[in-house]
């Protein structure tokens, strides 16, 4: 499948990784919009949330408990973070495989 994120979840394309395990890989976005800009990924592909069924809940809370462990690993849970999943044309969603975004690293503006 010519999925870019299946790619970095494979090695076959690099990507700046700051944590893996068994299920999940979590890089740098390449286009930063705060200070600290991840995304978390399961490393199977899972399609955009707009096409989750049951079988992904367990992916799904994976997911955001990963981002809240590497919050703390980072040191950015006190000081606060967002996490994000952008969904369609209006979010401006451009990768289809699932993706939970994870910015920080200063207050963060909230409007649109
Ligand atoms: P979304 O708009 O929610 O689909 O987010 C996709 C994100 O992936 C964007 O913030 C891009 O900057 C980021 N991105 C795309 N390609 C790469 C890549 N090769 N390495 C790291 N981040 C990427
Ligand atoms: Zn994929």
């Amino acid at each position: 499948m010519d999925c870019i994120f299946c790619k970095i979840a494979n090695k076959e394309i690099p990507a700046d990784i700051v944590s893996e395990d068994e299920n999940f890989v979590v890089f740098k976005d390449i286009h930063p919009k705060a200070p600290v800009h991840l995304l978390i990924i399961p490393k199977k592909h899972i399609g955009p949330l707009s096409a989750l069924t049951e079988k992904d809940r367990e992916a799904v809370a994976g997911m955001i408990l990963k981002a809240k462990e590497i919050a703390e690993k980072i040191g950015v849970a006190k000081s606060g973070y967002r996490l994000v999943f952008n969904v369609g044309k209006d979010a401006g969603m451009e990768v289809d495989h699932l993706h939970l975004h994870l910015l920080a690293g200063k207050p963060l503006k909230f409007e649109f």
